[in-house]
């Protein structure tokens, strides 16, 4: 196949000072949790997209100096010639695909509390740091500016000698030094570094300066800078300063990457921002600079990317999470394969990798941060083995990628499922704002139909007779998990006394169903966590109910947090007078009245509820599993075929654990690791030693 004409004007190349990108495709920077710690996992995931078809490939924030340690997070690190070296591992990977490899110099000021390297943290004024450590930063004096412009040029140089070939100044997110200084909320400066939006902006006019000075005859250099903080008249706006900062500087960057702040604003979740959600704010560059533009919008869709072009707004489609979901996305527009992107669905479990300190992981694309460890490809799969027919039973997100995947292998798969197929991926989609889920299936249904090797058979319940009769010589079970009913969770852990007797008890299965409450008050009980406790208490406010929401969580849906959605689910049931109650733990059920006790007291609180909604835990849809392997999996080694359970009906978790355990169990079909050995490659720290 071959492109669609439209989107030609996509694979044009960019100049960007000294260096000429490919197309149109910019993988902005991003983080993902390895960092320095693992240089070998970052280049082969940065390559990837190189491969995938993207001009340019960024690092994500790259510390330039001791001072700027940002412990507990990995980001990249170039402090000396040892982090050259790691980094020059990535620049290769990416040249080795005709990329462009840019890095993302970074001095982070007061954001850092300098955890690991404790040395004092440097502020454009005295200033808390940015998180609740009990540690300031201090006013950074003249010479104090002088180091860090002086590090700020030494590692631009380092950069250039690993290869990179676009050399980043970073004023943005709120969280980087040059930022600081051209806010009015931290500068409180009476030199000339503060005071006038001329002197806040010196730092970076000088770093700008002293960075095409020492690299830019090989480097495009470019600039971050986020427009538009989203706090009005407190912050820098695109109306206001935001706009006068790109006039200012708007000819001495080689490009401008432009967004809003902070980084949950610019990785808005699907939940609460569309595609294309920072338009209106970055809109106005491209009018003050002749320099290209690259801005970002989870842009998936090649049109909208053509439009953004085409009306002026952005010279390049940035992408982060689009690149994460699917890394061939360009060369997948380039060889008119739209159908086969893998959108991204906008559930920012990506982010959560850098919020937990662990490597990327991605709902749609189970490859994501395997790439080195497990030296698995977005799209290529070993042919496969000695079994023929596989039988995959269930098709929620575990089976519907096991069995996509299975048929890229060439096995003959057989997927069965009792309903339509799609599991929770369809059914939550249905609750406000989860709409981008139904993509994890609508992507894998649509991959299955096209398939010579896979049969779809919806409307097919299974049971351990028809199983047997199938004569598939590889059976996965993929059937899932429902939602407990007896309030059992992470912090009740036995089933709620009195609970069983109440007239309206329900789960988030019956809410997904279109069962709700048929009357309030409603007790929302969310032991859970995650998403869906904030979900279900806003639909049923939107209902007209009165709604509780109790949790034994420090916070409403606390682990959101790490998605970067918290703070606007609170603000979204604060907003529909759903009653908060935090840090409560429920003890009985008494007919319609609820007693909770408060986790630091132990005094007890009393909620009426007509209605209760269960979010604590899921239970595993296990007993096809087990009928057929044996409770204690005494009959595995008889049965005339292998037999797996994966995803929910193992151990319910998120769908992109689901996913991912799928397309596990795929890969490792008549393929499976020795089980004593660990089941992928490690980055080991250097021991000092003879
Ligand atoms: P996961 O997240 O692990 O993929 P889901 O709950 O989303 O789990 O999906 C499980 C799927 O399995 C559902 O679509 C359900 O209809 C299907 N299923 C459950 N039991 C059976 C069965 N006995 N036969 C066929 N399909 C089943
Ligand atoms: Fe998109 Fe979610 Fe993947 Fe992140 S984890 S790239 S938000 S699908």
């Amino acid at each position: 196949m071959s492109r669609d004409p439209r989107y030609d004007i996509l694979f044009e190349p960019v100049a960007i000072g000294p260096v000429t990108a490919r197309n149109r495709f910019y993988q902005v920077p991003h983080c993902n949790g390895m960092g320095h710690a693992m240089p070998n996992s970052v280049a082969a995931m940065r390559g990837m997209k190189a491969e995938g078809g993207w001009a340019v490939v960024a690092t994500e924030e790259c510390d330039i100096h001791a001072s700027s340690d940002v412990l507990p997070y990995a980001e990249a690190r170039l402090w000396d010639e040892g982090d050259q070296q790691r980094l020059a591992l990535m620049a290769d990977r990416v040249h080795e695909h005709g990329a462009l490899a840019a890095i993302e110099l970074t001095h982070s000021g007061h954001n850092v509390s300098n955890r690991y390297s404790r040395l004092p943290v440097l502020g454009v004024s005295d200033a808390g740091v940015n998180s609740f450590d009990p540690v300031q930063a201090c006013a950074m004096t003249k010479r104090d500016i002088a180091d860090v412009r002086r590090w700020h040029r030494q590692a631009a140089i380092r950069a250039r000698d690993a290869g990179f070939d676009i050399v980043y100044v970073y004023a943005g997110h709120d969280l980087t030094l040059p930022m600081h200084f051209i806010s009015r909320r931290h500068n409180r400066r009476s030199d000339e570094y503060g005071g006038s939006l001329e002197n806040r902006v010196r730092l970076t006019r000088e770093l700008l300066e002293d960075t095409k000075d020492a690299v830019g005859d090989r480097c495009g250099i470019a600039i971050r800078f986020a427009v538009d903080e989203l706090l009005g008249d407190a912050g820098i706006a695109s109306g206001a300063e935001g706009r006068e900062v790109v006039e200012m500087l708007a000819e001495m960057p080689d490009l401008w990457d432009v967004n809003v702040s902070d980084w949950a604003n610019d990785s808005v979740t699907a939940r609460f921002g569309e595609e294309g959600a920072q338009e209106s704010y970055v809109a106005f560059v491209k009018q003050v600079t002749s320099k290209p533009v690259v801005g970002v919008g989870r842009f998936t869709s090649a049109d909208a990317m053509v439009s953004q072009v085409k009306r002026g707004i952005l010279d390049m489609i940035g992408a982060a999470r689009p690149s994460i979901a699917d890394p061939f996305l360009p060369r997948k527009i380039e060889e008119g394969r739209i159908e086969d992107i893998r959108e991204c669905i906008g559930c920012n479990i990506c982010v959560s990798g850098d919020w937990t300190q662990s490597p990327i992981r991605c709902t749609q694309n189970p490859t994501m941060g395997e790439e080195w460890r497990r030296g698995w490809h977005p799209e290529i799969i070993s042919p496969r083995g000695s079994s023929k027919k596989v039988l995959v039973v269930g098709a929620g997100p575990a089976g519907l990628e096991a069995a996509m995947s299975l048929g890229q292998r060439g096995y003959e798969v057989a997927l069965a499922d009792s309903g339509d197929g799609g599991g929770r991926a369809v059914r939550e989609a249905t609750l406000p704002g989860l709409a981008s889920y139904k993509r994890v299936s609508d992507y894998r249904l649509a991959q299955i139909a096209r398939s010579t090797h896979i049969s779809f058979y919806p409307g097919s319940e299974m049971d351990g007779p028809s199983i047997r009769d199938f004569g598939a010589d590889q059976v996965l079970i993929a059937t899932g998990s429902y939602w407990r009913t007896d309030g059992l969770g992470r912090a009740t852990f036995a089933p709620v006394p009195g609970i069983e007797d109440h007239p309206q008890c329900l789960t988030p299965d019956d809410i997904v169903a279109g069962t709700l409450p048929a009357h309030g008050p409603v007790l929302v009980y969310d032991d859970d966590h995650y998403y869906l406790g904030g979900v279900i208490a806003q639909l049923l406010a939107d209902r007209g109910l009165s709604v509780t929401l109790a949790t034994p969580g420090p916070e409403v849906s606390c682990w959101t947090q790490n998605t970067m959605e918290q703070h606007r689910i609170e603000q979204a049931l604060l907003e529909r007078d759903v009653k908060l109650v935090p840090k409560h733990t429920m003890a009985r059920v008494d007919a319609n009245t609820a007693t909770l006790t408060c986790n630091s007291t132990g005094r007890e609180l009393q909620c009426e509820a007509a209605a209760l909604v269960m979010v604590t835990l899921r239970a595993p849809v296990n007993d096809l599993y087990f009928a057929l392997a044996g409770q204690q999996q005494e009959h595995l080694d008889d049965l005339p075929f292998g037999i797996l359970r994966i995803g929910d009906c193992m151990a319910p978790a998120t769908i992109a654990a689901a996913v991912y355990d799928g397309h596990r169990a795929a890969r490792e079909l008549d393929n499976l690791p020795d089980p004593d050995t660990v089941p992928f490659k490690r980055e080991r720290a250097l021991i000092d030693g003879p």
